[in-house]
């Protein structure tokens, strides 16, 4: 197994439900190491640029605009297998469907508001990672 970078968005509704520290503790349960992190209020233009490929899609505008109701804490995770290891601890997209004890099975509230995001690929979670973060940001975790 490689080890993998891949991005971490807490999303608007998790910030507000203040759970920010126990998402944390399960990256760092799962083997997953946190080598960038930043809490930032999106623009508008920074969240259609990021979910640039669902444009085309129903929900696109209210995904923006739930994207930028409130500040996001945005990190970069690092460790074997780690694009599918953080999806796995995410569950499924709309929580109804996710496996107990994941992410979006315990904090989701719908399909929509659904606390977290992660990269679905090594080259998507590569681009992600570099929407964020400069490589001077990006710090080893070798210790
Ligand atoms: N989304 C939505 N309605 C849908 C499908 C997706 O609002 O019917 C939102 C949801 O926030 C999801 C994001 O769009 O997390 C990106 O969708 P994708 O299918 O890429 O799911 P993910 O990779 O986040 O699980």
């Amino acid at each position: 197994m490689a080890v993998e970078r891949t991005l971490s968005i807490i999303k608007p509704d998790a910030v507000a439900k203040n759970i920010i520290g126990e998402i944390y503790s399960r990256f760092e349960r799962a083997g997953l190491k946190i080598v960038a992190a930043r809490m930032l209020h999106l623009s508008r233009e920074q969240a259609e640029a990021f979910y640039a490929v669902h444009k085309e899609r129903p929900f696109f505008k209210d995904l923006v605009d739930f994207m930028i109701s409130g500040p996001v804490m945005v990190q970069a995770l690092e460790g074997e297998n780690a694009v599918a290891r953080h999806r796995e601890i995410m569950g499924a997209t709309d929580p109804k469907q996710a496996e107990p004890g994941t992410i979006r099975a315990d904090f989701a509230d719908s399909i929509d508001e659904n606390a977290v995001h992660g990269s679905d690929a090594v080259e998507t979670a590569t681009q992600e990672v570099n929407f964020f973060f400069g490589p001077d940001e990006l710090c080893a975790r070798t210790r």
